[in-house]
């Protein structure tokens, strides 16, 4: 029997590369549902590729014929109802949340790119995970790795996981340039073709930051167990060092292509097309992040550190400073300045349900706002 899957954010980066392992592995797989936020001509074009899917638009309350739910809440009955066996969430942002709890509760496995799930809400998620029977299966590359590699050694061997990170565009530029950078200069990534918002975020090293706290979360890893180092080449995904002091690491070319074809087939092990390595004139460099530079690493520390609701402030304070430089309001290294100033207010509280969670995300979105219309002037 084929794996039914559901696809949400069908329209962004991880949802064409998610299409292009369905369409490569037509034979094991089922597409039931795709949602997208506003791109309805997409899911129109993917409705006469894959007519059995239906369709869900969260951004709009209407559209065209052919689309069948509607909205925030549209979106979470589609999912509830969708009978998938696994749903790929691949939506940008704490917008994801909702949507991947709504896959656990429907008994569905969760495939996951949007790190802000872990980010926000790890506790909950694996709390709901245990109940539903289900696993939350990482996308993000890196966590891909430490998963496969964890699976073959064994979480209890296991002493550090190493995050790899390429360094982003900024990474030999000296701290005072990092000042002037606009948005069309932060979004030319050297090796991964993804969205705006993590483009920046790769940039800052905020992206790492989320991937420490999503490591963390993910694999019961304590702070101190995780390290960030920079590998620029983008080949070598994560390592693990085990108790004896041996690393292992998972290689690939640079291709989300492939995380996502290891979530979607696990547990199997199957032939992929994508992401093949050659080893002629390979070279892999390995350098420590300037913490200096780049400040939202540590910050991602610090709120990991204050666990509850801290890390999903972290994320809110990022994401509106993020929205803020690409609109041009605000300078490059304003976004850890501002993620920084929002941190430093008091915090304290459960991170225990959905709504003490957004409550904080939401409170920490105002501050963040409010900092920059005050605070800043431009
Ligand atoms: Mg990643």
């Amino acid at each position: 029997m084929k794996k039914r899957v559901a696809l949400l954010g069908a329209s962004g980066s991880i949802g064409k590369n998610t299409l292009d392992v369905l369409r490569e592995g037509r034979d094991f797989f089922e597409p039931v549902l795709f949602s997208a936020h506003t791109q309805d001509e997409s899911l129109l074009t993917l409705k006469k590729e894959f007519p059995e899917a239906r369709l869900a638009l969260s951004g709009k309350e209407n559209g065209p014929d052919g689309i069948e739910y509607f909205g925030g809440k549209g979106l979470l009955e589609a999912i509830a109802c969708s009978g998938a066996d696994i749903v790929l969430n691949g939506i940008s942002g704490a917008d994801g949340l909702a949507a991947s709890l709504a896959a656990i509760q429907s008994g569905a496995d969760l495939a996951l790119a949007n790190k802000e799930t872990i980010v926000m809400a790890s506790s909950l998620m694996a709390a709901e995970a245990k109940k539903a029977g289900v696993r939350i299966l990482p996308v993000d590359s890196e966590h891909s790795a430490v998963f496969a590699l964890l699976e073959a050694h064994g979480r209890e061997q296991a002493a550090e996981l190493i995050l790899t990170a390429s360094g982003g565009p900024f990474r030999t530029r000296s701290a005072a340039s990092l000042e002037s950078i606009g948005p069309r200069e932060a979004l030319a990534h050297p090796t991964w073709s993804m969205g705006p918002k993590i483009t920046i975020d790769s940039a800052t090293l905020a992206n790492k930051g989320l991937e420490v706290i999503e490591a963390a979360g993910l694999f019961g890893a304590a702070p101190e167990q995780i390290k960030v180092v920079i590998h620029p080449q983008s080949i070598v995904h994560s390592m693990i060092r085990l108790k004896d002091g041996a690393v292992y690491a998972q290689l690939s070319k640079p291709d989300m292509r492939l995380p996502i074809h290891n979530a979607l087939y696990w547990p199997e092990c199957l032939p992929c097309s994508f992401a093949h390595l050659t080893f002629e004139g390979l070279v892999l460099e390995f350098e420590k992040p300037d913490v200096k530079k780049f400040p939202m690493l540590d910050l991602a520390y610090e709120a990991l550190k204050q666990g509850g609701v801290y890390p999903a402030v972290y994320n809110a304070a990022n994401e509106i400073a993020v929205a803020a430089f690409l609109s041009e309001r605000i300078g490059f290294t304003n976004i850890a300045e501002l993620t920084r100033e929002t941190l430093s207010h008091d915090w304290q509280g459960g991170a225990d349900s959905l709504q003490l969670i957004l409550e904080a995300d939401k409170a920490a979105r105002n501050l963040t706002i409010r900092y920059i219309t005050e605070h800043l002037s431009w």
